[in-house]
């Protein structure tokens, strides 16, 4: 819905005549939605002081921005707290994703239609800036509405003179269209990598991040210049809700019974176009999951890796909040094999227990355990024969799923994330057995917590060889996934807008003592 062209819209209007006339824009807009859109609340209803939907996507922008919230925990929460269902939902959560992914296009909007630095402008001011902006240029709604509902809001949260503000800033952004709008802040940057960042709503420096890894992965400078724009525009849409189904603790049936589809990507992944996975027995006793199809290709692929000698002890040592371990358990409960699920957050510990129970009352033998993983290879030298290190990272392969990441992350996270990154792998490779084999993964495909990490620990240590996971990354039909990096790499690099997954990084290596 983000990115609709509205080339029907006019400049906003005041008056009694523009609304008049904004009404039948609505009803016209309603058709164009089609019903599965419609919202249950009228526009023109929303547009009234205490539209719920509104008010909601405005309180997690300001916990997101005050309080470090993730919109993803706290959106759940205040559409629970305000009874904002259905159709109303739906919008608040495309007017709170929306805005928080293209805030950093959105904010260049604002300054220039307030003629101000956004530094100047207050937070709140900002926020409500920001979710009248997205309405205008993101989404179908009338201008009059977008103005007026965030007009309301600004004077219910903050002051009537904001109100005043936010009227006149957002009128200024309505008289354009978004391809206007970046027509002009694009205008002074010629830079091609700062004008896709700007253009596409990331920071300068995951624009060259990424564009770094596809080149490392095999892409020339063309190509990824090429290919760009398709992975940042991937970031700026919601990923297809996936779920895991947990081999041997569920037939197909319960799923297929609940709407939820085969997905082509992974053996073990769903997609459910519709509806709350929360209200499906089977996740809510842990032998179906929410969970990324690339994070299921990569357990799968530990699990697949060849072995010889024994496969009887399995490590996930960075668990959770346990996606993962719940189907390595359930994979080690068909092998006949144990799996310690190693968490260093006790909380985090709790959450991995929850989802875990699927397997546990199928009768998985699996131990949470809380420490810090890289005691791991020093307490438990050579133990395992398989070891998942899920390491800690930035994220930015995730940009899809967490709308305010890209802008919390900044490169000094990658000098705190490395040696930790480094240390834990090093745990785990101690932890493993002679023969046997460490998935090294991340969510991110920057390459200071990938490629450099892998490299770095093999050549140091001398005693791993690297294992061809690519070879093992198999979809539904048993087909290899295709374009996981170039000719001879043994590592890979899943991509949001190649595979539909995750930006999932993996690389298998094997201790060869
Ligand atoms: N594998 C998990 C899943 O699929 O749900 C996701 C793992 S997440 C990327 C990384 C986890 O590592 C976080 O839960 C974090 O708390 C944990 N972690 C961070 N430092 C750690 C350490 N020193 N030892 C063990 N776990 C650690």
């Amino acid at each position: 819905m983000s990115r609709l062209a509205r080339e029907d819209r006019g400049p906003a209007r005041g008056g009694r005549g523009a609304g008049a006339r904004g009404g039948r824009e609505e009803r016209r807009d309603d058709r164009r939605r089609g019903p599965r859109e419609r919202s249950a609340q009228r526009p023109a209803e929303r547009a009234r002081q205490g539209d719920p939907a509104r008010d909601t996507a405005y309180r997690v922008l300001r916990a997101v921005d005050q309080d470090g919230a993730y919109a993803n925990l706290e959106l759940p929460q205040e559409l629970r707290r305000a009874r904002v269902r259905g159709r109303d939902a739906a919008f608040a959560t495309e007017l709170t994703y929306g805005t928080l992914r293209l805030q950093g296009l959105y904010d260049r909007v604002i300054a220039q239609a307030a003629d101000r630095d956004l530094s100047q402008v207050d937070a709140p001011v900002r926020d409500l800036l920001r979710l009248g902006t997205h309405q205008l240029l993101g989404m179908r709604v009338p201008d009059h509405a977008a103005v007026s509902s965030t007009v309301a809001l600004a004077r219910q949260h903050v002051s009537q003179g904001a109100g005043g503000f936010v009227n006149a800033v957002l009128r200024r952004v309505g008289e354009r269209t978004r391809e206007e709008w970046l027509g002009i802040v694009l205008e002074p940057i010629t830079d091609p990598v700062a004008r896709a960042a700007v253009e596409h709503s990331h920071p300068e420096w995951v624009v060259r991040a990424l564009r770094a890894a596809l080149i490392a992965h095999g892409s020339t400078a063309s190509e990824a210049d090429a290919e760009l724009p398709e992975l940042l525009r991937a970031h700026n849409e919601p990923g297809a809700l996936t779920l895991v189904l947990r081999p041997g603790l569920v037939e197909p049936d319960a799923l297929e019974q609940a709407g939820a589809e085969p997905s082509p990507v992974a053996p073990t992944a769903w997609t459910l176009p519709a509806g709350d996975p929360g209200v499906l027995s089977a996740v809510r006793d842990g032998r179906v999951a929410v969970q990324d199809a690339g994070s299921q290709l990569l357990t799968l692929a530990l699990a697949e890796a060849p072995l010889e000698g024994t496969d009887e002890r399995w490590l996930d040592l960075c668990a959770g909040p346990g996606g993962k371990a719940g189907l390595l358990a359930a994979l080690a409960l068909e092998r006949g094999a144990s799996l310690r699920a190693n968490e260093v957050s006790a909380h985090r510990a709790e959450l991995v227990r929850n989802t875990l129970t699927g397997a546990i009352d199928a009768g998985a033998d699996v131990t949470v355990t809380v420490e810090d993983g890289r005691d791991v290879g020093t307490q438990e030298p050579g133990l395992y024969d398989r070891v998942l290190v899920d390491a800690p990272c930035t994220g930015l392969g995730a940009l899809r799923r967490r709308p305010e990441s890209r802008w919390r992350r900044s490169p000094q996270d990658l000098a705190t994330l490395g040696p930790l990154q480094r240390e834990l792998l090093d745990s785990a490779l101690d932890a493993v057995r002679v023969g046997g084999v460490v998935a090294y993964a991340t969510c991110s495909p920057h390459i200071a917590e990938t490629t450099l990490v892998v490299e770095d620990v093999r050549k140091r240590r001398g005693d791993v060889e690297l294992v061809d996971v690519r070879a093992l990354l198999r979809d539904r039909s048993g087909q290899q996934v295709a374009d996981t990096g170039s000719e001879g790499e043994l590592w890979a690099q899943l991509w949001s807008h190649r595979h539909d997954t995750d930006g999932m990084f993996v690389a298998l290596l094997r201790r060869t003592g």
